[in-house]
């Protein structure tokens, strides 16, 4: 989708700092982090919903997610983290281009996660 800013990151027409990637799926850091190391998981087609990939996709989408947390947890030092998905406006999604969030933690950071 071409007004698509995720796209446009797969695509390499805007920049964003890769932690890793696969054939079907490229994580970078999110430009807002709430903590150093914040990180996106995307899959490179341009799908809105968790439930709309494609169904042999969802072993590589775990698995990407845990080398990612891996790789941010020892580089950034952090103590826990969260995994979440807005999967809608109504949960709080922003950009139309499924995405999971990988969010560092430690204690006493404050950070409140969406109810
Ligand atoms: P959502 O609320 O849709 O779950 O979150 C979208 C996330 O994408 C936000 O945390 C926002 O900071 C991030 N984001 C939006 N545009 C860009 C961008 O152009 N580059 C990067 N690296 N992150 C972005
Ligand atoms: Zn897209």
């Amino acid at each position: 989708m071409e007004s698509c800013i995720f796209c446009k990151i797969i695509g390499g027409e805007v920049s964003s700092e890769k932690i890793t990637e696969t054939d079907n799926f490229l994580v970078f850091r999110d430009m807002n982090e709430k903590a150093p190391g914040h990180s996106l998981v995307v899959p490179k087609t341009h799908i809105k919903s968790f439930l709309e990939m494609d169904r042999e996709l969802y072993g590589e989408f775990m698995e990407v997610t845990k080398a990612a947390t891996e790789k941010i947890m020892k580089d950034y030092k952090h103590e826990s983290f969260n995994l979440i998905i807005n999967d809608g406006e109504a949960a709080g999604q922003v950009v139309s281009h499924l995405h999971l969030h990988i969010i560092p933690r430690n204690v006493g950071d404050g950070y409140k996660i969406c109810p």
